[in-house]
C-alpha cells in the first residue's frame, strides 16, 4: 500500500528518469551523523528504549535512496496495459493455487475480518508476486535517509519513528527490517505506522511478522481493510456492458447513483441481464473512456482506493479478486480505445490548468480533479463527457476554444 507515488513491482505509476534538478536549500550529506544524534534524543523522548536505537549507531546516509526518490518523469500505463500485465493467466492460477493451500487461513480470517480471500490474494499478488519480491534496502537507513532529506522529512521522521517502534515490540529485528526505498516492509508493503498499527500475529509464534508468515500478512492486511471500512459480505466491483448512450457525466468513481439509476439507462451484465435495479449505491468506472472496459464500483471499491489512490492500480486489484472469486475474464469493450501518451496528458492538464480549472499535479496521471476538469470541457464541447482524454479534445483545447 502506498500513499506516495514511487517504484515498485506494483505501482501503477512508475519511475522512469533520474532528474538532475535538487531543490534548493537541501541539507548537505555530511550533516547527516548530527542530524542522526539529534534525532535519536527525539526518538528517546519519545520512548524508545537505548537497546532499540542502537539500531541508528553507525548508521550512513544512502545516497541510492534519495536518487529514487528524486527520479522525475513518469509514466502512466493505461488500465489495459496494467492489467494485462499484472493479472496474466500464470497470476491467476497461481492466486488460485494459494487460495486453495490456505484455504483454512482464508477462512478464519473471513470470519474475524469479514474479507473474502479473493481480496487478499490479488493485493497479495500485485504488492510483491506473493511475497516474492519485497524490496532490499535496509528500511531503517532508508527512512533516516529521507528524513533527513528536504521535502518530505515530517512524513518520513513518523515512519521512522513507528519502524523502531516495530523493532521494539519485537515483531522484526533491524537486519530483517528491508523493502523497497520508500521503507515499505512485507509481503503486502506496509508503511511502517500502519505496520505498528494493524499488523497481527495470526500463526500464534507471539509475532507479527509481516516478512516470513504468510498466516500474519493475509490477516494483518484483512485487518486493516476492515478497520477502514470494508463491509463483510458486499460486492466490490462488477464487469457491466454499457449502451451507446448514457448520462456520460455521472460515470465516475466518485458519483454513487443506485444500481436502479444504472439499470434504467441499459446498463447490463457481461451477459446482457440488466444489472439489478435495487438501491445499491455503485459508481460507472470507465478506465479507458465509454468504448473500454466498464465497471460498476461498489461502496467497498472505495476501500481500494485507501489503500492505492490510483484509479489504474485500484480497479485491476478489484478485477483480478473477481477472477479469483471466480467472475468473467475481461471485457474489452466496443473499442477501439485511444491512449495519449504521457506528454499528450501532461499537456491536456497544463491546458486545464490554464483555464482555471484544478487539476492537482501536472504529471501525466489523472486523478480525480483532472477528470472532473476535462468533463467540464467535454460538456462544453458537446462530446460525450466520460471523463477521458482523447486527441479530439486535446485539438480543441489547442485550438483554445
Ligand atoms: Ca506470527
Amino acid at each position: 500500500m502506498r500513499n506516495f507515488v514511487c517504484a515498485g513491482v506494483s505501482a501503477a505509476i512508475l519511475i522512469a528518469a533520474a532528474s538532475p534538478a535538487i531543490a534548493q536549500g537541501c541539507p548537505s550529506p555530511a550533516g547527516f551523523p548530527r542530524w542522526l544524534q539529534g534525532f535519536k534524543q527525539e526518538a528517546a523522548a519519545q520512548g524508545i528504549s537505548p537497546q532499540t536505537l542502537s539500531a541508528l549507531d553507525g548508521l550512513t546516509y544512502d545516497p541510492a535512496t534519495i536518487a529514487k526518490d528524486r527520479a522525475q518523469g513518469v509514466f502512466a500505463q493505461t488500465f489495459l496495459q496494467f492489467s494485462g500485465r499484472m493479472v496474466s493467466g500464470n497470476r491467476i492460477q497461481t492466486g488460485g493455487a494459494l487460495l486453495k493451500k490456505y484455504a483454512n487461513v482464508f477462512k478464519q480470517i473471513e470470519q474475524q475480518y469479514g474479507v473474502p480471500g479473493p481480496v487478499l490474494v490479488a493485493f497479495w499478488g500485485l504488492e510483491t508476486d506473493f511475497g516474492k519480491v519485497m524490496g532490499n534496502l535496509e528500511t531503517l537507513r532508508s527512512l533516516a535517509t529521507l528524513s533527513f532529506d528536504c521535502r518530505r522529512p515530517d512524513e518520513f521522521r513518523e515512519q521512522l519513528i513507528y519502524a523502531l517502534k516495530v523493532i521494539e515490540r519485537g515483531d522484526l529485528s533491524p537486519p530483517e527490517m528491508r523493502g523497497p526505498a520508500h521503507g515499505e516492509v512485507g509481503q503486502f508493503q506496509f508503511q511502517p505506522k500502519n505496520y505498528y498499527q494493524y499488523a497481527v500475529d495470526f500463526d500464534g509464534d507471539g509475532k507479527r511478522d509481516l516478512i516470513r508468515s504468510a498466516p500474519d500478512s493475509l490477516a494483518s492486511a484483512a485487518n486493516y481493510l476492515q478497520s477502514i471500512g470494508w463491509e463483510p459480505g458486499q460486492p466490490w466491483l462488477q464487469q457491466v456492458r454499457v449502451p451507446d448512450d448514457l448520462p456520460w457525466d455521472q460515470a465516475d468513481v466518485t458519483i454513487k447513483k443506485p444500481r436502479s439509476f444504472w439499470a434504467q439507462h441499459g446498463v447490463t451484465d457481461l451477459n446482457g441481464k440488466p444489472v439489478p435495479a435495487d438501491n445499491l449505491p455503485a459508481g460507472l468506472v470507465l478506465p479507458m473512456g465509454r468504448y473500454g472496459p466498464a465497471f460498476l464500483a461498489y461502496p467497498n471499491f472505495d476501500i481500494y482506493l485507501e489503500w492505492n489512490k490510483s484509479l489504474v492500480y485500484t480497479t485491476t486489484a478489484a478485477y483480478y479478486a473477481t477472477r479469483l472469486a471466480g467472475g468473467p475474464a475481461l471485457n474489452k469493450g466496443s473499442g477501439p480505445v485511444e491512449a495519449l501518451g504521457l506528454a499528450e496528458t501532461k499537456l491536456i492538464q497544463q491546458l486545464l490548468a490554464k483555464r482555471g480549472f484544478e487539476v492537482g499535479k501536472i504529471d501525466g496521471v489523472l486523478g480525480a480533479a483532472s477528470r472532473d476538469a476535462i468533463r467540464s470541457m467535454q460538456v462544453k464541447y458537446g462530446m460525450p463527457a466520460d471523463g477521458y482524454p482523447t486527441a479530439e479534445l486535446l485539438m480543441r483545447l489547442r485550438g483554445g476554444q
